[in-house]
C-alpha cells in the first residue's frame, strides 16, 4: 500500500509541477473545478451554475478525516483549473498534496482562508490547531460564499457577472436559512439544548445556535472513543436528562449504540434521535443532498427529538 501511495503522490507531483496549465481546459471551454467534500461541491455548483464544470472527490457518507486520494482523484486534480478544499486539516490525508499545489502556483484554495482565525474554535486534535467543521455556522458559510465567488471571478473573468448573480441569490437563501434555523431552535427550551453525537463536528453549530455540544469520539474520527469516555458521557446524559443522542451519516453507528447501551445498563433510557449529516451531505438529488436541505434536516431532527 505504501508503495502505491508513493507512486500516486510522485505521479501527481510530476504532473502538477512539470508543466504550467493555468489556462481553461480545452475540452468544453468551461473552467474545471475540483472540490473535496460534498458541502464544498454544493457551494461551487450554486455559485458556478452551468458556467463551470464541478467535480467532487468525495461522495455522500464519506468521512473527510480519513479520505485518501485514489489514482482517479490524481487525474482529476491534474486536470483541474482550480481546486477548492476545506483546509484547517479537515482533509487530514490530503494536506500534503494541497499545500504543495498551493506553493507551486497550481490553484488549490482552502475555503477556510475566508475566515478570521480569531473567530475559529481552537482544537488540539488537528495539526492546524483549529476545529475545521466551519460549515455549521451559516454566517461563516456566507463569508466563504463571497470568498469563493471572488476566486472564481479571478479564475474565469468572462463569467464574473454570472458568478456574481448566482452568489447574490445564494447569499439571500443563506440569510433565510439562518432565520429559519433560529426560529426552529427557539421551539426548544434552553435547558434542553444539549447535543450528543458520535464525534465533535458540531462545536460551531453549538456556539452559533446556543447548544451544549458533546462528542463521544473527539473532534476527528481518527481517534476512537474509549470505555472511559462512554462511561462518563452516559453519566452526563442521565444527570442532564438528555432525551436523545444522534448518529452521524459519515461515522459508524457502533459508538453511539455503545453509549445508548451504557445508559440502559444504568437503568435509564435515551433514544437515538436520528441520523445527522455532519461531514458529508445526503445522497445526490435528495433534499439533504444540498447544504441548505442538510442544515434544515439536521435542525428539525435535533429539535424534534429533544423536545
Ligand atoms: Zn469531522
Amino acid at each position: 500500500m505504501k508503495k502505491i501511495k508513493y507512486i500516486i503522490i510522485s505521479a501527481l507531483m510530476l504532473q502538477l509541477f512539470g508543466c504550467k496549465t493555468d489556462t481553461k481546459n480545452a475540452d468544453n471551454g468551461q473552467l474545471n473545478v475540483v472540490t473535496t467534500t460534498t458541502m464544498i461541491t454544493d457551494l461551487l455548483q450554486n455559485i458556478g451554475g452551468n458556467a463551470i464544470n464541478v467535480v467532487g472527490l468525495m461522495g455522500s457518507g464519506v468521512d473527510p478525516h480519513l479520505y485518501k486520494a485514489s489514482e482517479g482523484d490524481v487525474s482529476k486534480l491534474v486536470n483541474a483549473d482550480v481546486v477548492f478544499y476545506g483546509g484547517l486539516h479537515l482533509e487530514g490525508k490530503l494536506v500534503e498534496v494541497f499545500e504543495k499545489m498551493e506553493k507551486t502556483g497550481k490553484k488549490a484554495i482552502a475555503v477556510s482562508n475566508a475566515l478570521d482565525k480569531k473567530e475559529l474554535i481552537g482544537s488540539e486534535y488537528f495539526a492546524s490547531n483549529y476545529d475545521p467543521h466551519i460549515w455549521f455556522n451559516v454566517t461563516f458559510w456566507k463569508q466563504i460564499t463571497t470568498y469563493v465567488t471572488n476566486e472564481l471571478k479571478k479564475a474565469d473573468p468572462q463569467n464574473a457577472s454570472v458568478f456574481e448573480k448566482n452568489s447574490n441569490k445564494y447569499l439571500e437563501d443563506l440569510t433565510k436559512l439562518d432565520a429559519e434555523v433560529r426560529a426552529k431552535i427557539n421551539e426548544l427550551p434552553k435547558d434542553k439544548r444539549i447535543l450528543v453525537t458520535a464525534h465533535d463536528a458540531f462545536n460551531y453549530f453549538g456556539n452559533t445556535y446556543g447548544f451544549n455540544v458533546v462528542g463521544l469520539q473527539g473532534i476527528s474520527t481518527a481517534t476512537e472513543a474509549g470505555v472511559q469516555d462512554v462511561q462518563e458521557l452516559s453519566k452526563f446524559i442521565i444527570d442532564n436528562k438528555v432525551k436523545a443522542i444522534f448518529v452521524e451519516s459519515s461515522v459508524p453507528k457502533r459508538t453511539i449504540e455503545a453509549l445508548q447501551a451504557s445508559v440502559k445498563s444504568k437503568h435509564h433510557d435515551v433514544a437515538i434521535g436520528g441520523t445527522l449529516y455532519s461531514d458529508a451531505l445526503g445522497d445526490k438529488g435528495s433534499v439533504e443532498g444540498t447544504y441548505i436541505g442538510m442544515f434544515k434536516y439536521n435542525v428539525t431532527t435535533i429539535v424534534n427529538a429533544l423536545k
